[in-house]
């Protein structure tokens, strides 16, 4: 076989193990194998750019960065959905319907999945564009984050329309969401309040490389265009399945409103055994033709109801009011229940957020109090029985000092939350904030645990990050549970930490508001710690996309001493603190301002080079045109429509050699 004819049949050998692990969940390949596989393709892809696929199932591992995602116009509205709560509700529906539509009037019924909505389109097989619901009428453009959803096909399978949307929701499995929890709880990171949540903060991640270790599925229900070859909502899911999309299999066609209702009933009881969220039935009139009759209203279609499950609810005593303190100082309130049984988990624990809600509730210890179990992993309090108050009740005095230090606590202006102001003699955020330090996103030290960390802290062998360079394998041997080689493997973690960038020592050191993301930007507009430091608010606020309340929290971190004396000894002790020189000779801010497209194959470089190239250079590389384009760089074989918006546009289009030539 020749080359070509090699990597298209690893393609499409991979394309199917991905079909049938991610969509049908019968996996046909083990992993190792599958990823040996994978790896074979990427190598070859990266020796042969002439064979570029945009739909390459290597690109399922993401990598594209996006720094502003474009807004599209959705070619068809989406809409979103009447609510109905009652059996009532729903036979006044289906009066209205009975209204306009001549004869009988089947439904389909199907779950209503909790997540974010997408609409993805295809051309002629191909995932072309996916797009958020947005306002309904435009959203952002997210393709390169939802490539990377293995239960997406990238390319379509058996028949299909030549061109359409289908509109589903991007879902985050309870499994895959706790396993992201571990990780967070592990590295001492806040926890993700919801599934739902976390899957629509998903898919406006930057990166999109992140976007592919989450555990995202696209689960999709409605197929939109013209000419599509089908008569009925039940026969479109059925197609849709056939060309390889991930179709819940829990539909049902039904000929009453009762039958609807038995749907309803069963999943409200079942729902808890799926593995994802589900908050309701969404009920649909089959046929589209009778759809099309009934029509829409402003907001939504009149041919489709939603029907909510009730969230569940018990009553339970609160025993005690506890108060956490967070690596930051934040004081969180936790009320601590009587252990009790709420969709099929036991609850002992519920947040309290902060005092504005213990006051508004005016919740107290020794009530009975209602809790609620809807999208949020922790459950909420709802309300207080006052029948059952016990008659020598008092109202909850919200702590005035921190729980851990005794320091008095501050709330401020505009602050829902009290904070701990003791940051360098408060026992929670000192172990929190190494626990930063050391986690995976920021220092990534092997060999050391949140655990371990807290048991340093406790032994008094450190008390900030900059003492673990100073640690010693003798230090470290007697702490519990110690032995020669995991003692040896720290110490090794330790050193090797010192060539973690820059950038990554930034986001470590735990600058209130800099996230990974902005420890970018400044690492690489001040290139060194010392400029950084040195910097006043309004610099930073001259900096591109850095706002008053993280220009203030990275002045007030360099005007503290102890800061400064921790940043000094990991200067000390070799960490990098500036760019690197490699780096930086790599560096200009030659195309500052500049967004670029890129398309097509090109000659010297492979299209990451000439994204990180541009990037490295100031410019923006963006994945699809906008009046916002400044350059198109087209290489071989850019497609047509491209072109054609680009002209449209009027986007210049250069070639690699311009770009190069500009750089020079
Ligand atoms: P709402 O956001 O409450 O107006 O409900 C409308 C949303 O429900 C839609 O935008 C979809 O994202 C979502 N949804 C979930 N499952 C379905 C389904 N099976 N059919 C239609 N919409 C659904
Ligand atoms: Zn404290």
């Amino acid at each position: 076989m020749n080359t070509k004819a090699i990597i298209e049949s690893l393609r499409t050998e991979l394309r199917e193990h991905n079909y049938n692990y991610y969509v049908l969940d019968q996996p046909s390949i083990d992993d190792f194998e599958f990823d040996m596989k994978l790896k074979q393709l990427q190598d070859l892809e990266e020796k042969h750019p002439e064979f570029y696929d945009a739909n390459s199932p290597t690109l399922r591992v993401g990598g594209e960065i996006t720094k502003n995602f474009d807004t599209i116009a959705h070619r068809y509205r989406m809409y979103s959905l009447d609510n109905s709560y009652s059996k009532e509700d729903l036979l006044d529906w289906e009066k209205r319907i009975e209204k306009v539509i001549d004869g009988a009037v089947e439904f389909v019924c199907e779950l209503k999945y909790d997540g974010a909505s997408i609409s993805l389109t295809y051309e002629n097989g191909n995932l072309l564009r996916a797009v958020t619901r947005g306002d309904g009428s435009q959203g952002d453009d997210v393709t390169a984050n939802i490539k990377t959803i293995r239960s997406v096909p990238l390319q379509l399978q058996g028949d299909f329309p030549k061109s359409f949307d289908i509109r589903g929701e991007i879902v985050l499995p309870y499994e895959g969401f706790r396993k992201m929890n571990e990780e967070r709880l592990a590295a001492g990171e806040e926890l993700y309040r919801n599934p739902r949540n976390t899957a629509s903060g998903s898919l406006k991640l930057q990166d999109s490389a992140e976007v592919a270790k989450r555990p995202l599925e696209c689960l999709l229900y409605n197929i939109t265009g013209d000419r599509l070859g089908f008569e009925t909502q039940f026969e479109s899911l059925e197609k849709a399945r056939r060309m390889g999309f991930k179709v819940p299999e829990a539909s049902k066609l039904a000929k009453s409103v009762d039958e609807v209702l038995a749907f309803v009933d069963y999943w409200d009881e079942h729902r808890h055994d799926l593995p994802y969220e589900t908050d309701g039935v969404v009920i649909k009139v089959n046929n589209l033709q009778q759809q099309e009759e009934l029509g829409y209203t402003s907001k939504a279609p009149r041919w489709a109801m939603a029907y909510k499950f009730k969230a569940e609810q018990v009553s339970t005593r609160l025993n005690e009011i506890t108060y956490q303190v967070g690596r930051t100082g934040a004081i969180t309130p936790v009320a601590n229940l009587e252990p009790v049984e709420l969709a099929g988990t036991t609850v002992k624990r519920a947040s309290l957020h902060n005092a504005d809600q213990i006051e508004k509730l005016d919740i107290r210890e020794g009530d009975e109090v209602f809790v609620e179990k809807g999208g949020e992993i922790i459950p909420k309090i709802i309300s207080v029985d006052l029948s059952k108050r016990p008659e020598d009740s008092e109202p909850t005095q919200y702590i005035t000092h921190c729980p851990e230090c005794g320091s008095k606590l501050v709330r401020q202006e505009g602050d829902a939350k009290h904070y701990c102001m003791n940051y360098n003699g408060c026992k929670p955020q000192i172990i929190g904030r190494i626990q930063h330090f050391i986690s995976r996103k920021a220092m990534d030290i092997e060999g050391l645990g949140g655990e371990t960390v807290a048991l340093l802290v406790n032994e008094g062998l450190i008390s900030n990050y900059s003492d673990l360079y100073d640690l010693k394998k003798e230090d470290v041997l007697p702490l519990e549970r110690m032995a020669e080689k995991s003692a040896e493997n720290l110490i090794k973690g330790i050193e090797s930490s010192k060539e973690i960038p820059f950038e990554r020592v930034l986001f470590a050191i735990g600058i209130r508001f800099v996230g990974e993301t902005v420890a970018k930007k400044l690492a690489k507009h001040y290139k060194t710690i010392d400029a950084l430091a040195a910097a006043s608010v309004e610099e930073l606020i001259s900096v591109d996309e850095i706002g008053e309340r993280i220009a203030q929290s990275v002045v007030d971190f360099f005007e503290s001493t102890e800061n400064r004396v921790y940043i000094e000894k990991l200067k000390k002790h070799g960490l990098q603190l500036e760019i690197s020189a490699e780096k930086l000779a790599n560096q200009t801010n030659r195309l500052d301002g500049g967004t670029f497209v890129i398309s097509g194959v090109f000659e010297t470089l492979s299209r990451t080079e000439l994204k990180k190239l541009i990037e490295d250079n100031g410019g923006k590389v963006s994945s699809s045109i906008s009046s916002k384009t400044n350059y198109l760089v087209a290489g071989a074989n850019m497609g047509p429509s491209k072109r054609a918006k680009a002209e449209t546009l009027n986007v210049p289009i250069i070639s690699e050699q311009d770009v190069l030539d500009i750089l020079k």
